[in-house]
């Protein structure tokens, strides 16, 4: 959904970048974009809380082709993402969005062989994106100069800080000039990604469009359904009879339930398939690719591996697990409905056991709207609370 009244020739945008920007057949700002780009190109420091599917990559690569001066063969900005599927994501965006622009890119992240991305570097890329761990391995091989960095930027803040990165992005920041512009995204801002920009932003400003856009929890319809644990696996094969989903991700919280979930499946459904933080890079690569190419129908992910998957086919969302705390189903949820997606809206289904509905309450705490319970057909979700007596039992 496009912000209705500002135009990208409003952002200050150069004419090459609009030309770019017009190439990927964007026809006008997302809110966040509107918000983003004319504070960001200003040199300031900014806190952006918009979710992934918000278009908010473009929100800060634009102002970084703007800011990095091409002529110049040495890092200017760099983007830490907290997974690699992310970092790569960002790095297949820039380049479309740099196609009229000299800028050189490098994505470094880890489980790939470092020596391309060494040799990217001193070929003179300008801007590096990745993940802390490969970064701080190419920092202390002397290969990555942070030095003359301009521009550095958090991606998933709140993620990152969840996934333990903290003292590895504080180690990096500790390397960057003070001067240099940080900005950093975030879904949303607790207390410990507030803490962190308070120490390494510069008086930041702040724009929050986590309520608004195509993404918005509005776009998305929302349902839970009250289930017994040993119930779920029967319950979700009646969801996905009765919703006949384009394409659905089920999430779990755990990486045995992942796999657990999958096995339950196997020989029943085709096209299915699951990831997880375990599994090789290059088992992650070809299960994302054959999801986003529309081979696999149905994807079983733990919250790390899910977030940042920008698929446009996600018609639906199922939480096998009630996912930990309520940010994770933001980020859950936020998968479908997304921007980039043609029919922009999506459903996702929370399984809820008896024991979870602290856990549904909060949720709709979180995001202000209470779920409508999804009704399946013929089929009891839950046992009854109590044994059902025969006539014949004694009383
Ligand atoms: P992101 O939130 O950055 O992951 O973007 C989600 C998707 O929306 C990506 O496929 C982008 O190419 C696309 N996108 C970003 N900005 C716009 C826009 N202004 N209009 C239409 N699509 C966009």
């Amino acid at each position: 959904m496009e912000n209705q009244t500002v135009r990208f020739e409003d952002l200050g945008l150069s004419e090459t970048t609009l030309a770019a920007v017009k190439k990927m057949g964007f026809e006008a700002p997302s809110p966040i974009q509107a918000a983003f780009v004319p504070l960001a190109l200003s040199g300031k420091d900014v806190i952006g809380q918009a979710r992934t599917g918000s278009g908010k990559t473009a929100a800060f690569v634009l102002p970084i082709l703007e800011r990095v001066d091409a002529e110049k063969g040495y890092p200017q900005a760099l983007v830490l993402t907290p997974t690699r599927e992310l970092s790569q994501q960002i790095a297949e965006e820039a380049s479309r969005l740099s196609l009229k622009h000299p800028l050189r890119s490098v994505c470094c992240v880890g489980g790939r062989n470092i020596r391309p991305q060494i040799t990217d570097l001193k070929k003179g890329a300008q801007l590096v994106i990745g993940t802390p761990g490969r970064v701080i391995d190419l920092m202390q091989r002397g290969e990555f100069d942070t030095s003359r960095l301009k521009m550095v930027v958090l991606d998933e803040a709140d993620r990152m800080l969840d996934i333990g990165f903290r003292p590895d992005i504080e180690r990096i920041l500790r390397k960057c000039p003070t001067e240099r512009q940080t900005l950093l995204l975030s879904a949303t801002l607790p207390a410990p990604v507030a803490r962190l920009a308070q120490k390494y932003m510069n008086d930041p400003e702040r724009v929050d469009v986590s309520h608004i856009g195509a993404n918005s929890q509005n776009s998305i319809t929302q349902f839970y359904v009250p289930v017994d644990q040993d119930r779920k696996f029967r319950t979700l094969i009646r969801v996905l009879s009765q919703e006949k989903p384009q394409q659905v991700l089920v999430f779990t919280r755990t990486k045995r339930g992942a796999e657990e979930v999958y096995r339950k499946f196997s020989g029943r459904l085709p096209r299915i398939g699951f990831i997880h933080g375990d599994l090789s890079q290059n088992l992650r690569e070809g299960v994302l690719s054959r999801f986003r190419d529309g081979r696999l129908r149905l994807l079983i992910a733990t919250d790390v591996m899910g977030r940042g998957i920008d698929i446009s086919g996600i018609s639906h969302i199922v939480n096998y697990d009630v996912p930990m705390d309520c940010d994770d189903y933001v980020h859950r949820i936020g998968r479908t409905g997304r921007l980039s997606s043609t029919e922009k809206i999506g459903s996702a289904i929370t399984f809820v056991t008896r024991e979870e509905g602290d856990q549904l309450t909060n949720i709709e705490i979180r995001v202000n709207k209470e779920l409508a319970r999804y009704e399946i057909r013929d089929f009891e979700t839950q046992r009854p609370r109590r044994p059902a007596r025969h006539v014949n039992d004694p009383a």
